[in-house]
């Protein structure tokens, strides 16, 4: 490779490289973060300047051979949306696979989605200091998948590492300068302004935008153009939330000024270089609100990012219907439009309530569901999908109302099944549950009775007093 180095330097002595951008991928568990974390470590800026970073999505690591932009990526499945955008807007993708577990079903997601890129790769395999570490099996599980390895016929370089004991993390820091410099990995600051939007998120002073800069030079003050909008850039944060002026090829940054969230991986241009905007490939749409099935569970899906959100959305179980999605934190109109819409849950992740939020929310029975880990979103979305399978015992049709002592009797007619006084009951409209209640009286004319037959007619007085019609259904179900 050594060779092949020399001739591209030479090559591209008149054009400009810049530093290679790098999105990890890999298996969850494998040692994404804690790679990215070595690297920080290792990396020369890091023990210099130390201080306290916050995610932008992206940070550059000052290396002996230069600097090497990383693309911040999330482990788990539900976020391949965001490493797919992640793989597009990087040059050169590390694909982490953990020496004792072996290949497992995201790392064929990876490796799926680096082909797709058409960018080339370099394998690392972590936890080499485990005693279970295997770095030939791990060789030979690739190849099966069509990997060729460097001195194996192939290209791909190999690394082996342990990110905990802090060893190879310079190889493999070596290996990524070296790939890029084979590459050839160009963007001059002069050229046309080309970024890709890597996260979004909203603050106190309005959207940040998260972006990595392609080519071409971003400056604050300038008009920019993305989607179909054009955006005056207000201000430019680094990962240290330090005001800066220019943005250079591969470096990332935030932009205060959009008014609007524009999408994952959209690309921000100068004004003069505008395009007609075309719509991104997006996540499929989900069934709008409209006269729930039985078993389905609607929603309010809140994400503190845009990232997040796409990704939450992208993965939701079939039964889950979602009312509204959005970015930000959780207001009291997404409680009053649950409350509006019969549903019941907010579902949001790393989003915040107020205390006035919450105490709404209780009071209207809304329940807000906030998450730091979002596997645990989807554990509990699951939890309740199999709670909401329920057993139905029997179903009656709310015939007639009758006032009583400034309450409200259901005049009923059994149509399926059997009603007893103690089982669990639904109110539903057209299919939709209003709410469910409990029996405090059954009656078949005048009798107190403590089971309703197929065919009987009887009242019922339940609590709490929902605001029943004629027309609905009362669905008695196993507790
Ligand atoms: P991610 O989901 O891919 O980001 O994985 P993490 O970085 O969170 O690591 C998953 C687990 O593997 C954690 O318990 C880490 O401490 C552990 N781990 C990561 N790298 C190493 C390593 O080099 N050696 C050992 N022994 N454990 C590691």
């Amino acid at each position: 490779m050594k060779q092949e180095v020399r001739n591209n330097k030479l090559a591209n002595t008149s054009g400009r490289l810049r530093p290679p951008i790098i999105a990890v991928l890999g298996h969850v568990d494998h040692g994404k973060t804690t790679l990215l974390d070595a690297i920080r470590k290792t990396s020369v800026a890091a023990r210099e300047a130390g201080g306290i970073t916050q995610s932008i999505g992206a940070s550059v690591v000052a290396t002996k051979g230069g600097p090497i932009t990383f693309i911040d990526t999330p482990g788990h499945a539900a976020f391949s949306k965001m490493r797919s955008q992640g793989a597009k807007v990087a040059d050169i993708a590390v694909l982490v696979v953990d020496a004792s577990g072996g290949v497992k079903p995201q790392t064929l997601e990876a490796l799926q989605i680096i082909r797709e890129a058409q960018i080339p790769f370099i394998v690392c395999v972590t936890k080499m200091d485990l005693p279970s570490a295997s770095l030939e099996a791990v060789q030979g599980q690739l190849e099966k998948e069509g990997v060729s390895f460097e001195g194996r016929g192939g290209d791909v370089p190999l690394v082996s590492v342990s990110a905990k004991k802090g060893i190879g993390v310079n190889e493999l820091l070596e290996t990524i300068i070296l790939v890029s410099e084979v590459k050839g990995v160009e963007g001059s600051p002069e050229a046309n302004l080309e970024a890709v939007v890597i996260e979004t998120s909203q603050s106190k002073g309005g959207p940040l935008v998260s972006v990595i800069v392609r080519c071409g030079t971003l400056k604050v003050g300038e008009e920019v153009f993305c989607e179909d909008k054009t955006t005056k850039v207000k201000g430019l944060f680094d990962e240290k939330s330090k005001p800066i002026s220019v943005v250079l090829p591969s470096e990332p940054a935030q932009i205060l000024g959009f008014e609007e969230l524009p999408a994952v991986g959209s690309i921000i241009r100068s004004v003069a270089e505008a395009v007609p905007f075309q719509k991104q490939e997006t996540t499929p749409q989900r069934p709008h609100y409209a006269g729930l099935k039985e078993g389905q569970i609607p929603v309010i899906i809140k994400a503190k990012n845009a990232g997040a959100l796409e990704a939450i959305l992208a993965n939701l179980p079939k039964e889950v219907v979602v009312i509204d999605s959005g970015v930000g934190d959780i207001y009291e109109s997404d409680v009053l439009r649950v409350k509006a819409s019969s549903a019941k849950y907010i579902f949001a992740f790393e989003s915040k309530a107020s205390g006035d939020v919450l105490k709404l929310a209780t009071s209207e029975g809304v329940k807000i569901e906030i998450f730091k880990v979002i596997y645990e979103l989807f554990d509990k979305l699951n939890e309740i999908i199999k709670g909401g399978q329920v057993e139905i015992l029997g179903k009656a049709e709310i015939v007639a109302s009758f006032p009583f002592d400034k309450k409200k009797i259901a005049g009923c007619k059994l149509q399926e099944g059997k009603i007893a006084k103690s089982d669990a009951i639904i109110l539903m409209r057209q299919d939709k549950e209003i709410g469910r209640v409990r029996i405090v009286s059954l009656k078949k004319q005048k009798t107190e009775i403590t089971e309703a037959k197929n065919g009987e007619e009887f009242g019922i007085l339940f609590e709490p007093q929902l605001d029943f019609a004629v027309g609905d259904m009362l669905v008695s179900v196993r507790k």
